[in-house]
Parts: structure tokens; sequence; C-alpha cells
């Protein structure tokens, strides 16, 4: 059962949160502080740390980085609305994710999850979908054993996709992953590169094999 640890000020919140992730076969530990949350982090060692960015103690970005200095643990930064453009600095001082409140016990399950699923796979193991072949040590791609020649943001989306076979991954995520754009905005810089990848494949997007759009949703790889 994974472990995690919701780092949140606000009570009310705190213990709806908790007893949702409970609920849902997590094993949950909180705290009320940013110091609190920092020294369970590196006394029980959890697999998973959900921080609220709006602490009473400390910033909560002061707090990632403190927790990025002594721990490698995924951390998802919750925050308010209104606290958007300090998501992207919370992206770029380690956190894994981030939830915009109020949200979802479903919406932070999935999250939780996902990130889970992400930090235990093998960063440079090989990925394999059918015939296509990632290799993200050598970044190179081989579709029935031929080499693919990608450049570097085609190959991250493909690693991308292939590490996630069968799920529909959203643009937002994809433009916040491989363009550091949590925002969207550039919607069009996913489809452009899809349309890049697929011709590289051999595949028409009208009749596609592996790279599958879910229209008004996002794009999923999956094996022909
Ligand atoms: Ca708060």
């Amino acid at each position: 059962m994974p472990d995690v640890l919701v780092i949140e000020d606000e009570a009310s919140i705190r213990t709806v949160l908790v007893r949702a992730l409970t609920e849902r076969g997590l094993a949950v530990a909180w705290a009320a502080t940013g110091m609190d949350g920092l020294q369970q982090v590196v006394v029980a060692r959890p697999d998973l740390v959900l921080l609220d960015l709006g602490l009473p103690d400390v910033d909560g970005l002061e707090v990632l980085k403190m927790l990025r200095a002594v721990s490698a643990v995924p951390v998802i930064v919750a925050t308010a609305r209104d606290d958007e453009p300090v998501v992207v600095q919370a992206l770029n001082s380690g956190a894994d994710d981030y939830v915009i409140k109020p949200f979802s016990a479903e919406h932070i399950e999935a999250r939780i999850r996902a990130v889970l699923r992400r930090a235990t796979t093998e960063p440079d193991a090989v990925l394999v979908v059918g015939e296509l072949v990632v290799d993200p040590r050598s970044r190179e791609v081989r579709l029935a054993g031929r080499l693919i020649e990608l450049t570097p943001k085609e190959f991250e989306l493909l690693a991308y996709l292939a590490g996630r076979p069968g799920e529909v991954v959203t643009k937002r995520e994809l433009l916040a992953e491989i363009w550091r754009q949590p925002y969207g905005g550039a919607d069009k810089t996913v489809d452009v590169h899809l349309s890049w990848l697929r011709r590289k494949l051999g595949e028409p997007a009208s009749d596609p094999r592996y790279l599958h759009t879910v229209r008004g949703v996002g794009v999923k790889i999956v094996e022909p």
C-alpha cells in the first residue's frame, strides 16, 4: 500500500482529503505545517507527498526546495487557482505534478497513482509497444527493426506516450511534461509534433496504427 504524506494546513480540507484517500486504499499521514512535513519526509520516508503551497510557517515553494535537498520523493503540489503562475516555479523546483484547488478525490487519486507509476518505472528501461521499440538510453527508435530518425522533441513525445501504452494523455499534460508549458496556449504544438511523428512512423492520421487521437481529450499509443 503506497504511503502518502499530505501537507495541508487547512483542517477541513485535510480531513476530507485524508479520509477520501484512505478509503481509496492509500496509507495516509498528514502534517499541518511545512516544517512538520519536512521532518516526516525524512523520518517516515513516504512514497509520495501532496504539498499545499499556501502554508502558515514556510512558503510551500521553500518547503519544496528544502525537501528536494534531502529527498527524491515524488511531490504533487496543490495550489489555489489564482496562484497558477506559482505552478511553473514549483515544477521547475522539482515538483512532479500539480493540482488546482478545489479538486475531487477521484482527480487527486488519479494524479497520485499516475505519479507513483512514473516513479516506479525504471527511467532508462526500453519501451516496447508492438513492433515499436523506444530506447531512452541511446535515444533510438526502431519500428519493426528499422531505425526511425526523430528530433529531440519528437523522441520525448513518443517516449512519453510509449511509457503509458493504452492510456489517454491530455495535450495539456504533454505541454506541461515535454514543453514545460503547464497552461497550454500553444495547443497546435502537440498536434504538429504528432503529425510529424505519424509521418515518420508511416501512419496516416485517418487510419492510425500506434498513435490514436481521442477527440477532445488527448492522444494514446496502442499496440496495433
Ligand atoms: Ca493552505
